[in-house]
């Protein structure tokens, strides 16, 4: 069974090519700059192994469609390729990105699939209509090959009423829609399956605390294999603080910055969710690159960081008041994977709430490996679980395909 992963932005789409007798990837790639005078394709053959070869190659892609057809002539070109014709491909799994309150499972597409991922578009302007654009090309370029939508939202549909309701006027809520949906459900659902599995338990009696911290950073509180809350909301401004994203802020901030500093309200949301979080802090959005100004001896990188970490403390803290009772906490994505600083920061004060870090497992965790880094006495475990939303993707289509 080989299933292609698209992930289809405004401007982009990232792929990968799978083969789910063992869970390895073929071909990935990403082409970028569609609609922009020069675009960039970048595409890897057999990734990750030492077979890997990578091509690179600038041209102009008009649209996702162009893109699209590129991506089928590197899969299965003579010299780029991994399979000799797109026969071979049984699925496409595209990841959307809203979901709404109409899709809580993968689905299978079909006209009303897509009318219904349209409705969502107001919910997710800027996303939705990329995974639009890769559905339909895709329908065009592989005619026969079934469609599955993945939803980013969909894991988070299982929150109860007073976990996704604002305290605002109902009719907000009646007309609009206007709720906590939160987001990334397709890697808080691969970690928390991944964290049974190192717990040897029956993923429905599995409670955990994910904690994706990546460029987008959100957690989630599960219990007992489905999401009882989330940190991002309406969009994936809220919550944690992010490389760009502010996080929580004081809801009356849109109103102060426009009668202080006659901004409007576009002007607000693009400081919000681009001059913000640890960039708005310190000038920079990489971890890595907070660390060195750290090194060097810069105080807001240094502040940028404690509230970072801060944070994320207060929101695992919240999520084992909410869950009562927990088996795990898990980090996840570039940060939460690689970044044992963060780790520790993130953890220092927890041990009042039974999660206890070994601070030298800690530390000398082995890279892209699931791992346990909690203390022996530590009542929550805390694990290091790699994210792979792609193969969650693949996974649920083939689910879908029965
Ligand atoms: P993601 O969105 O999961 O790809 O994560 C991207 C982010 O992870 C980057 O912006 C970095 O801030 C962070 N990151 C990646 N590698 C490392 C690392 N080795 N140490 C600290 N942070 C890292």
């Amino acid at each position: 069974m080989k299933i292609l992963v698209l992930n289809s932005g405004s401007s982009s789409v990232k792929y990968q090519l799978l083969d789910m007798k063992n869970q390895t990837v073929l071909a990935s790639g990403l082409v970028e700059r569609i609609g922009e005078p020069t675009g960039l394709v970048r595409h890897k053959r057999r990734p990750s192994t030492d077979q890997e070869q990578t091509f690179t190659e600038e041209m102009p892609i008009q649209d996702h469609a162009t893109g699209l057809a590129r991506v089928v002539e590197l899969i299965t070109g003579k010299d780029t390729g991994v399979i000799s014709a797109v026969s071979e491909i049984n699925a496409i799994g595209h990841r959307i990105v809203h979901g709404g309150e109409s899709f809580s499972t993968p689905t299978l597409i079909d006209e009303a699939v897509i009318e219904g991922i349209k409705a969502q578009i107001p919910l997710a302007p800027l996303h939705n209509p990329g995974g639009l654009a890769g559905i339909e090309t895709a329908q065009r370029l592989l005619p026969g090959v079934p469609n599955v939508a993945v939803f980013d939202t969909a894991f988070h549909q299982t929150m109860a009423p007073e976990a996704y309701r604002y305290a605002i006027p109902k009719s907000l809520y009646t007309e609009l829609k206007i709720r906590r949906y939160g987001f990334h459900g397709t890697s808080h659902l691969y970690v928390a399956k991944q964290c049974a599995r190192l717990l040897a338990k029956p993923f429905a009696e599995t409670s955990c605390v994910t904690v994706h911290l990546g460029n987008g950073c959100s957690m989630a509180a599960i219990k007992n294999g489905k999401c009882i809350d989330t940190s991002m909301g309406l969009t994936p401004l809220a919550g944690l603080v992010m490389g760009t994203r502010s996080g929580d802020v004081d809801p009356a901030l849109h109103a102060f910055l426009a009668d202080n500093k006659n901004l409007s309200i576009r002007e607000i949301d693009t400081i919000l969710n681009k001059q913000s979080g640890l960039k708005g802090m310190c000038g920079h959005n990489d971890m890595r690159d907070i660390h060195d100004l750290i090194a060097q001896g810069d105080e807001d990188a240094q502040l940028a960081l404690r509230v970072f970490c801060r944070r994320v403390t207060q929101y695992i803290g919240q999520y084992l008041a909410l869950l009562d009772g927990t088996d795990a906490v898990c980090f996840t994505a570039g940060i939460g994977e690689n970044d044992h600083v963060v780790r520790r920061l993130s953890c220092a004060t927890l041990s009042g709430v039974g999660a206890i870090l070994d601070t030298h497992l800690n530390a000398e965790a082995p890279r892209g490996k699931a791992v346990e880094i909690s203390a022996s006495n530590s009542r929550v475990k805390i694990f290091i679980i790699p994210t792979n939303e792609e193969l969650e993707i693949a996974t649920q289509t083939l689910e879908v395909l029965g």
